[in-house]
Formats: C-alpha cells, sequence, structure tokens
C-alpha cells in the first residue's frame, strides 16, 4: 500500500477542479464529478526505475536473458548473452560478469541487460531458485563493493506488475481500472521519492510490491489498458494517490495521519458508508480485535523514547480521535504519561509485536486484568482510496470515475502531462 513522502507542498485549489453536490443519501457527504479526458493517448516512453531485491546487500546475482544482449558501461560495446545463466558480482566500484561456466570475465563499471524483444522477460535473482522474471532491461552497477540493481521499465508494464499485487485480479472492471490510474498516478507523482538512489521507486510495498511479470493477470492487464495513460491531476500535475486495504467506514485526512501540517486538498477525510453499511463491510478484517498481555506491550512501547512510559504501565487510552474515528493522541501513563499518535503506535506495535497485530489507528483500547484488548475496524493507513471500499462501489454499480471521484475529491481525470 503505497504511503506518501510528505514535504511541504503548496496546493491550490484549481477553479474547474470540484464540483461538490450535496448528497440526499444519509452517510454520503459528496460526491464529485469528473471531467472525463475519454482514451487518453500514453505518454510515449515513459520509463520509470524500479530498484530491485532493494532490502538487500547485494554482493552478486545471477542473470538470465534468454537470448538478449550485455551492454558494456565501459566501452559502450553490445554482445549476445546466449541462454545461459550470467553472474554479476561487485568488486569494489566495478561490476565483474562472467557466463555460466565459461572461462573468462569481464570487469566493467557496470552493465545493461536488455531482453531479447520489447515484451521478453530477463531473470534476476541472487541465485536460479529465486529468480524472477522482468519486463524491461536491467541495469547492474556498484559501490563499495555492493550491487545496486534498477529495472528500467516502461511505465505500463510496470502496472501490470504492481497493480494484481495491490487488488485480486478478481474485483470488478470498475474496481481495478481504478486501482490503475491510482497506482498510475501515484507512480508519476511520487517519483524521486528515494532521494539519491538511482532509481525512482524501491520494490517493497513503501512504494509498490514489485515482483516482476509473474503478478501479472489477464483482468488487471485488461483494466490497465483501458485506462492506459490516465492519471488524476491537481493543479496540472499527477497526484500522490495514496492508497489502503479497508478503511473500516471513513478515510482520514493526511495531516491526521502522517503529521506534518500541510493539508492536501485531496487527501481529505471521507465517509464510506452507503445505505447498507461500510461499502467495504466485507473485508474480511473490517473489524478487528487484537489481545496483549501487559507485560508484552510494556516491553513493546519501552522500545521507543516516544512511547516509554517507565518500568510500569498504568494506563493507556485514546484521548482524541480525527473526523474518521482513527486515534490522534493516545495517552500512555506509567511512571510517567507520555502521548503519541495511534498511527505511531500503529508502526511501533507493527515492528515489535508483528506487522498483522494492530491493523489500523481506528481502535479503542481497554484492560481485562493483565492484558490490554485493542478492538478496531479497518486496514491499513486509511489515506485515499480504501480498496474494499472501491470493490463495494463497483459492485454498487459505480463506475471508476465515480470511485476515483470519491476517494480523490476535487481532482480530474486527464492524460499524463
Ligand atoms: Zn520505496
Ligand atoms: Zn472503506
Amino acid at each position: 500500500m503505497a504511503s506518501p513522502q510528505l514535504s511541504g507542498r503548496a496546493r491550490k485549489l484549481a477553479l474547474r477542479r470540484v464540483f461538490h453536490i450535496p448528497a440526499a443519501i444519509a452517510g454520503i457527504s459528496l460526491i464529485c464529478a469528473f471531467i472525463i479526458c475519454g482514451r487518453c493517448p500514453a505518454a510515449p516512453g515513459r520509463t520509470v526505475r524500479i530498484g530491485l531485491l532493494s532490502s538487500r546487500i547485494l554482493r552478486s546475482i545471477e542473470v538470465t536473458s534468454s537470448g538478449g544482449t550485455l551492454l558494456s558501461s565501459g566501452t559502450g560495446k553490445a554482445r549476445p548473452m546466449g541462454t545461459r545463466t550470467w553472474r554479476f558480482e561487485a568488486v569494489g566500484d566495478t561490476v565483474k560478469a562472467r557466463e555460466g561456466g565459461g572461462p573468462g570475465a569481464m570487469v566493467m563499471p557496470g552493465f545493461t541487460i536488455r531482453g531479447k524483444g520489447p515484451s521478453a522477460v530477463v531473470r534476476v535473482g541472487i541465485g536460479r531458485s529465486d529468480a524472477r522474471g522482468y519486463r524491461g532491461s536491467i541495469a547492474v552497477r556498484a559501490g563499495d563493493g555492493r550491487l545496486v540493481v534498477v529495472n528500467w521499465v516502461p511505465l505500463e508494464d510496470y502496472l501490470r506488475s504492481v497493480v494484481p499485487l495491490e487488488m485480486p485480479p478478481s474485483a470488478p472492471k470498475a474496481a481495478l481500472r481504478a486501482q490503475a490510474v491510482a497506482a498510475r498516478s501515484f507512480a508519476i507523482a511520487a517519483q524521486g521519492r528515494h532521494g539519491r538512489k538511482p532509481y525512482d521507486f524501491c520494490d517493497l510495498p513503501h512504494c509498490q510490491l514489485h515482483l516482476g511479470a509473474r503478478s501479472e493477470s489477464p483482468n488487471t492487464d485488461a483494466a490497465i489498458s483501458a485506462t492506459e495513460g490516465q492519471v488524476l491531476t491537481e493543479g496540472g500535475k499527477p497526484i500522490e494517490a495514496v492508497f489502503h486495504s479497508c478503511c473500516g467506514g471513513a478515510t482520514s485526512a493526511i495531516q491526521d495521519v502522517w503529521g506534518g501540517g500541510t493539508p492536501v486538498p485531496y487527501l481529505v477525510s471521507r465517509s464510506d458508508l452507503g445505505p447498507h453499511g461500510a461499502y467495504c463491510r466485507r473485508a474480511p478484517y473490517f473489524r478487528w480485535q487484537f489481545t496483549v498481555s501487559a507485560a508484552s506491550l510494556l516491553r513493546a512501547l519501552r522500545t521507543s523514547k516516544s512511547t516509554d512510559p517507565g518500568t510500569r504501565l498504568h494506563s493507556i487510552q485514546v484521548l482524541k480521535r480525527d473526523d474518521a474515528g482513527r486515534a490522534t493522541e493516545v495517552e500512555i501513563v506509567g511512571d510517567k504519561r507520555v502521548t503519541v499518535t495511534g498511527s505511531a503506535l500503529r508502526t511501533l506495535l507493527s515492528r515489535t509485536l508483528g506487522s498483522d497485530k494492530m491493523k489500523s489507528a481506528r481502535f479503542a483500547v481497554g484492560r481485562r486484568s493483565q492484558q490490554y484488548v485493542f478492538e478496531g475496524t479497518g486496514y491499513g493507513h486509511g489515506v485515499g482510496m480504501c480498496h474494499w471500499g472501491a470493490m463495494g462501489r463497483a459492485e454498487a454499480g459505480e463506475t471508476y470515475q465515480e470511485i476515483l471521484g470519491h476517494y480523490y475529491p476535487g481532482t480530474l481525470l486527464g492524460s499524463i502531462p
């Protein structure tokens, strides 16, 4: 689930942007009309750079291109790679390449591997058993004895990998199309979030999980193709269309979850209630409960200065909530009193007690004997589009434009600028 990089951004409302209409249906506060461009052409040749195996310290990798080409960055020379697996190894700031079983090795500042043909897949892994196939080309560079492996991939092919990992391909067509547009918008707006790294995005959920061509599915391919080149814009720029699994009944304004103080006009709190309850009510974790012993909770809280109440834990309670019901101020009392946001507490408990325990910051907490019980709704950070809500809305007959208009109010659907 993509999350934004917060920065000070002046965001002004565009005049033509919002068409708020008071909804007659109880529970739906606003709906938003879109200006639709129809079928917009994709920007030709747009490519994104994804850091592969980005959580690993890479000393060497294996690559199989099945008839592709190896380009040496030092000489610019190209040579066929054949069908054998090549091994690339970091040697200081250079890369040593050796064809599997072959006699000689080449040492260069870097290499680029191109598959055979535009739709070819190049397999990359630390070993052959964990290799994954990626479309586009693979650049291998080195620094301080570590490899950096970057997948240069056409944007639309990148989406084919990431969209089915965010939303199940069995989801209704309109929901998949909404996700395709959101993922495309995010992939353009959030480029450069890794600063000086030689790639735009990592291959982890921090950006969008990218596992290569094996994730592709005909249903999501069709949704990407049907919305080819379409993005949401605000003030003429693609938006950081963040999304999450299940809001539990209402999404939150970005500043209430990640702080930073700067509101973003299209990432405001939105009710996800319809005539029959929350649109995301079918999510398996729409309601959740998490019980933890007081001793374990105290141990977890003591791992961070911002949540450490000292040697004892007397109480923990929610003092403030945002408009969507997410805890924005949680009081922890022990030897001393500390306060923390619900989102920060969730991050801490995910790190210390397990990533699946506290599923959202939309919770209440109580004590039963020597245990603390957290009860909540929703899964994920709660900002932007709710995936289960999008699926519920699609099943209720909403178009992908209406779904996007609800979760990103005031934006325009247009072509890539
Ligand atoms: Zn990332
Ligand atoms: Zn929802």
